[in-house]
């Protein structure tokens, strides 16, 4: 066996150790003669797995009793949509424009009202988060939104708009169980699973109850209401077992190697490494200022685009993949989750300093 190091924004490398797991339990799991995969959902060993999965999470963050834990299906795109068809009660909401994330955001929201952006980094580049001060939000907005961790150009809220009693919603996708999250400061939180806890398919969602306790603004399908979901524990119909089920590894893996604290620790320091070589080199260049830096997509290029496919070609023969920035802005982009060990971290910095060596 010989794994790589794996930059993908996502998806992206899970812990050995996690897939070690699943790989025991793959044909039969706990005595059950089944893999998880052909589990019924009702059965009494999946209610377990999905159970624990929720308490671990609740346990892992500390998210408040009154916050609901929901596992869906969608991805975060689904999320676009159905967070404005159940929560835009009054047709209005405020927005920060951070970048392709909310773009997308916003545009399934205008299908249901108004979308006023607050603050906006598009003059920049997106180069950093929107400057937070001064903003005024519409006294009438359902909500404001914002996306904490920007994929595409590695940005990241160091703190967040201090929105009063409007609920703040945050598409922590890409930033999810990086670092300690304060729930109680958010109404929504929402994250593609593929990034930072499991495989893609899982949707986790963490949604305060007096949103949900507010009847539905318009009559939505069944599987697009959150109050439904809400009600049946994420089992009012066939949910992504297998992905629960490995995002509920992840988050034990989690607990018993120092939680998030840890995992804010070791990002910052994984961060820290290429940051601060990016800083001090004169041939590459780092995209985002650095009071909006990311610790989990750290985008960069070289002083040309030939460059930096020159980068990606010589990456392969030291096993590096997904190193590619989006396709929306090019250069480079080397995402750090979790599970990337410090090594990879390193060894990336090698490679960089080599190819520098040859190429400045
Ligand atoms: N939000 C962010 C911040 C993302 O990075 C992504 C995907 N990369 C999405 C939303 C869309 O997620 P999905 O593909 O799971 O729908």
């Amino acid at each position: 066996m010989s794994r790589i190091y794996n930059f993908s924004a996502g998806p992206a490398m899970l812990p050995e150790e996690v897939l070690q797991e699943a790989a025991n339990d793959m044909l039969d799991y706990h005595d059950s003669g089944m893999s998880v995969m052909e589990m019924s959902h009702r059965s009494k060993n999946y209610d377990q797995i999905i159970k624990e999965a929720e308490a671990d999470l609740r346990k892992l963050i500390g998210i408040p009793d009154n916050y609901k834990v929901l596992f869906l299906q969608g991805g975060a795109t689904l999320g676009f949509a159905m967070i404005p068809m159940n929560f835009m009660f009054n047709g209005k909401i405020d927005l920060i424009n951070s970048g392709v994330w909310t773009k997308k955001a916003m545009k399934d929201a205008k299908l249901y009202g108004e979308v006023n952006i607050v603050a906006s980094s598009e003059e920049d580049g997106f180069k950093k988060i929107p400057d937070l001060k001064g903003i005024k939000f519409s006294k009438d907005a359902d909500y404001v939104y914002i996306c904490d961790n920007n994929t595409v150009y590695g940005t990241k809220y160091k703190e967040y708009p201090d929105t009063g009693d409007i609920p703040l919603v945050a598409d922590m996708s890409s930033c999810f169980l990086s670092e300690p999250i304060d729930v109680k400061k958010f109404g929504i939180i929402f994250a593609g699973a593929q990034k930072n806890v499991g495989p893609a398919g899982v949707t986790i969602y963490i949604i305060r109850d007096d949103l949900l306790a507010k009847p539905a603004p318009r009559p939505l399908p069944a599987y697009l209401d959150f109050r439904i979901h809400a009600e049946s524990q994420s089992l009012y119909n066939t949910p992504p077992t297998y992905g629960i089920y490995m995002c509920g590894l992840v988050f034990k893996w989690l607990l018993r190697t120092g939680g998030l604290e840890f995992r804010d620790k070791n990002n910052k320091e994984k961060a820290a490494i290429l940051y601060d070589y990016l800083d001090q080199s004169s041939f590459y260049i780092p995209r985002v200022e650095k009071a909006s830096r990311s610790l989990m997509n750290v985008t960069f290029t070289t002083p040309s685009p030939e460059l930096d496919a020159e980068f990606l070609e010589g990456a392969k023969k030291y096993r590096f993949t997904n190193l590619k920035g989006h396709k929306s802005i090019g250069g480079l982009r080397a995402s750090i989750y979790n599970a990337m060990p410090l090594d990879g971290v390193r060894a990336l910095v090698k490679y960089m300093k080599e190819f520098e060596e040859a190429h400045k």
